[in-house]
């Protein structure tokens, strides 16, 4: 029974990974690994853990979310933190809101309102208020999405590896469903005439940073993941459940190391065997790049070894709009302003034009974010922290952020006091501003493009930058930018793929789901 173990088993090193970056996707892939039994370093290039999913905290005690502010099904991530040993309910606050946003359509007029709610009844009132006709259309909505996203879960939740992975019996049936040729507004026009009614089930694109008319319609279940599952407010910011993350992962033995950007992955023919940093190589057995797509993989990883993934390929690949950030410390309330509010412009249809078009909105479309109304630890007693974000051009089209940075502010600050923030300009007590420059600059996002890789099937599915990194070896992506895409919960989904996938490779027992092959099995095939 207790026969002494053979001695290279027992003096054999861990299997080592390096991950590059401590976003949500490297956090996530990093407990995972840990609680595995591998040895996990992280190096992060700045001095905080999240990524686009921090909080930042100005020295007056404001609290701003950089980036993520809407926190949507985390049954991902519980079960992430339970297979870790941790529960996520016991590491943050997460407070469920409703309404869950408001939305203001301007017309002619005074302008239409909508709080969305997850009560059905009170959101049939809300819609019966602007679209009387549109009300039977939510029922029918709510039941197809249901089974929609039972149909989106084997392309969710496994690795599209190949084009013959899309033929699997489950995959093919999803993707029937998805209704692929469709774009969200289309499929939308079955449930709801009313344009503005179809605009409440379908902005959330601009989560992926795209267009209704342009997003597949398979994303339709952005909204009814709202409802369904509701929306989430994290007590103290969502930077906290990064923090969490990183707290798991330290408890299971995770290094992370701040302050050390990764200048380079170091490879043996197309094999990665670790990483270099600040002068130093430290060797893995596998690398992980959670570092945005576009802006790292041509900095890290040679061209000769890139054959699907060319810097040509990266720099003509489609990628999401851009955005204008108006951090804001206010004294006083702001009683007037909900948690979360959407506010559609009358010429919301021409914004997305310009913005495809590389032109900044004179009457921009917006979104703003003040957590105060729920959470009284996000500012100052009396004080009020406002989140501000525009969808803009990303910097493919060449702005110069610098000319318009100071116009803009104006613009953006008047629409903010229209909604109902009296005397903005003289009660800003503490202001940040991040343009798509500084995107780029300061968080290291390509073509300040802060959704990544945009989502049309082009760039989806076998078509998106692989989980278990195409024509290379020991190299696997996190993030926004590998399949199956952008938006927490999906990239926590994706984060147990190429968990899954490391785990088959380094021939480690793979924790759940399975149904991966690791990569020298389908070499030999
Ligand atoms: C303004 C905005 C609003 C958003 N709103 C939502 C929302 O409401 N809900 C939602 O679900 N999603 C939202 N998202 C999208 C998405 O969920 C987040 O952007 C998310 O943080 C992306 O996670 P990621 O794992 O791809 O990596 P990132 O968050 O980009 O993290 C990558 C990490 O890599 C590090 N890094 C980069 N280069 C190096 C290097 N060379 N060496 C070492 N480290 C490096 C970076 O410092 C960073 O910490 C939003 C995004 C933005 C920008």
């Amino acid at each position: 029974m207790n026969a002494p173990i053979a001695a290279p088993y027992v003096n054999r090193p861990r299997t080592h990974v390096a991950i590059i970056g401590a976003g949500p996707g490297g956090l996530a892939t990093a407990m995972q690994l840990a609680a595995a039994g591998v040895q996990v370093t992280i190096f992060e290039k700045d001095g905080v853990v999240g990524g686009r999913t921090r909080t930042l905290v100005s020295p007056e005690g404001y609290r701003f979310d950089l980036g993520p502010t809407f926190f949507l099904y985390p049954r991902i991530l519980k079960e992430i933190f339970s297979s870790c040993g941790a529960e996520l309910e016991n590491e943050i606050e997460m407070i469920r809101l409703d309404p869950q946003y408001r939305i203001i359509f301007e017309g002619e007029g005074a302008p239409a309102v909508l709080d969305a709610t997850p009560d059905m009844a009170r959101m049939a009132e809300q819609i019966r208020a602007i679209a009387p006709a549109d009300v039977a259309g939510l029922e029918v909505f709510m039941r197809e999405n249901r089974v929609k996203l039972e149909a989106f879960r084997p392309i969710l939740e496994n690795p599209i590896l190949s084009p013959a992975d899309l033929f699997s019996i489950p995959m093919l049936k999803g993707l029937m469903r998805l209704r692929p040729h469709l774009s969200v507004d289309q499929d939308l026009r079955k449930y709801f005439a009313d344009p503005r009614i179809r605009l409440a089930f379908s902005f959330q694109t601009k989560y992926l940073g795209m267009s209704p008319f342009k997003c597949p319609a398979l994303f339709t279940i952005l909204s009814f993941l709202e409802y369904e599952h509701g929306v989430f407010h994290v007590r103290g910011g969502l930077g906290g459940v990064s923090e969490a993350m990183a707290r798991v992962a330290q408890r299971l033995g995770v290094e992370i190391r701040f302050n050390t950007p990764v200048d380079r992955i170091a490879f043996a023919g197309k094999r990665a065997i670790g990483v270099e940093a600040g002068g130093a190589h430290i060797p893995a057995d596998a690398v992980v790049m959670n570092a945005d797509f576009a802006h790292a993989m041509p900095r890290l990883v040679p061209p000769s070894i890139r054959r699907t993934w060319s810097d040509k390929k990266i720099d003509r690949a489609n990628y999401s709009c851009s955005t204008f950030m108006l951090y804001l410390g206010i004294e006083g309330e702001c009683p007037a302003i909900q948690h979360h509010n959407v506010l559609l412009s009358k010429e919301y249809m021409e914004n997305i034009a310009q913005i495809e078009r590389g032109v900044i909105p004179a009457v921009p479309s917006l979104y703003l974010h003040n957590p105060s109304a729920t959470d009284d630890t996000m500012a100052p007693p009396g004080h009020t922290a406002l989140y501000l974000l525009v969808p803009v051009p990303n910097l493919r089209f060449g702005t110069d952020w610098r000319k318009e940075l100071a116009p803009f502010r104006e613009i953006a600050l008047d629409r903010i006091q229209a909604l109902g923030v009296p005397n903005i300009r003289q009660r800003i007590r503490y202001e940040k501003i991040v343009t798509p420059q500084g995107w780029l600059d300061e968080y290291a996002v390509g073509y300040g493009a802060t959704f990544n890789l945009s989502h049309e099937i082009g760039q989806m599915l076998h078509w998106r930058p692989g989980n278990r990194f195409q024509n290379t070896e020991g190299l696997y992506l996190v993030g926004g930018g590998t399949h199956p895409g952008s938006g927490l919960p999906v990239i926590y989904e994706g984060a147990r793929i190429t968990t899954r996938l490391l785990q088959a490779d380094l021939g480690l027992p793979v924790s759940e789901r399975g149904g991966v092959q690791p990569a020298y099995a389908i070499a030999a095939q």
